[in-house]
């Protein structure tokens, strides 16, 4: 059985004005050969620092962005060489959670017509079945019945982003890619989310893409984690394993600022990286981190480095691990299967 989601050399650049009129071809290189596969009832950890191209890599995923170049298939097939009528159908299978639980309800709707929302458009049950649907996604988000005739303006921020999960669960998806769900509440709130959406993982089989520049989050929720860097994933392992043994340099400047709530820990080493991050209208040559990385050498500027098989899963691209197996993407949809 193909994954869930394959995610095949998956590439966004935005075209900008430059030069007298507009002569000069500038792109922004938001993604870039993004490649990554994900199982059922799995949570895929996308971390990265803000402007690294997380949130524009699931726009594109769901294909609200038109890729530059790539695949991506959902349960066997390739979501891009779909008709309009098909691709409606993959995505019920597909819902976003946003960051802002605040901007993304309608504030003039009641709970119960935000909710019904998916149903309405995708044409789905009748008047009853729905307000049925409605009131058992609301019970499982952890919201009570009485709740359904109220606006927005009368929840807390969790209770808002509870709304929104059941709003993109009443479709009964698969997958939900979730663009930092839990940063716009406060600490106390975020693990009552967090926990909730691990619980429904169990409970609905659901598979997470979860989107987040935090890693104390990410390391909650996920079961692997893929790492961006200026558009790039540059490290994907199991989760355990990329907190325990990260191996690009950017990885573990990322994971050495995680604080640790243990003062026998306070000698560890942090690794604070300096300058800023370059723009990605015109990334650096070579190895996209060497303008801020610690142990750049001379060719990290020069060559780009190959993404190398470390160990089962744990895939690095930098060039301190040339000697490792080179990785390629397995192609999509079982293309390689004889
Ligand atoms: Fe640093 Fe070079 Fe590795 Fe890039 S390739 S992360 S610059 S050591």
């Amino acid at each position: 059985m193909p994954d869930l989601i394959e995610v095949y050399k998956l590439s966004k650049h935005f075209p900008v004005r430059s030069g007298l009129f507009n002569r000069g071809k500038r792109f922004v290189h938001a993604v870039d050969d993004l490649s990554f596969t994900l199982g059922y009832r799995q949570t895929l950890g996308l971390v990265g620092e803000s402007g690294c191209g997380k949130s524009t890599a699931s726009r594109t995923i769901l294909n609200l962005l038109k890729p530059t170049a790539g695949e991506v298939w959902f349960q066997g097939e390739n979501i891009f060489n779909l008709s309009s009528r098909e691709r409606r159908k993959i995505r019920q299978g597909v819902q976003i959670v946003f960051q802002d639980p605040y901007g993304s309800l309608n504030p003039r709707l009641t709970v119960k017509r935000i909710v019904e929302e998916p149903l309405l458009t995708h044409k789905i049950g009748n008047a009853s079945s729905r307000r049925r649907d409605v009131a058992g996604m609301l019970a499982k988000v952890g919201l009570l019945p009485e709740h359904m005739n109220r606006f927005p303006h009368e929840f807390s921020g969790g209770q808002r982003q509870r709304i929104m999960l059941a709003r993109a669960l009443v479709l009964k998806p698969k997958l939900i890619i979730a663009d930092e769900p839990v940063s716009a509440l406060d600490v106390s709130v975020q693990a009552q989310i967090l926990n909730l959406m691990v619980r429904l993982q169990k409970e609905l089989d659901l598979s997470f893409i979860f989107i987040s520049h935090d890693l104390g989050v990410i390391r909650h929720v996920s079961h692997k984690v893929a790492v961006m860097y200026l558009g790039e994933i540059v490290e994907t392992a199991p989760v355990d394993e990329i907190y325990e043994s990260p191996l690009h340099p950017y990885t573990s400047s990322l994971i050495s600022s995680v604080p640790v709530p243990d003062p026998r820990m306070k000698n560890r080493n942090r690794v604070v990286l300096q300058g800023d991050v370059p723009s990605p209208r015109n990334p650096p040559p070579g190895c996209r981190f060497h303008t801020r990385c610690p142990r750049c050498m001379k060719i990290c500027s020069q060559k780009k480095p190959s993404a190398r098989e470390i160990s089962p899963g744990h895939v690095v691209a930098c060039h301190l691990y040339g000697d490792g197996k080179i990785w390629e993407p397995p192609l999509p949809g079982g293309q390689n299967v004889q």
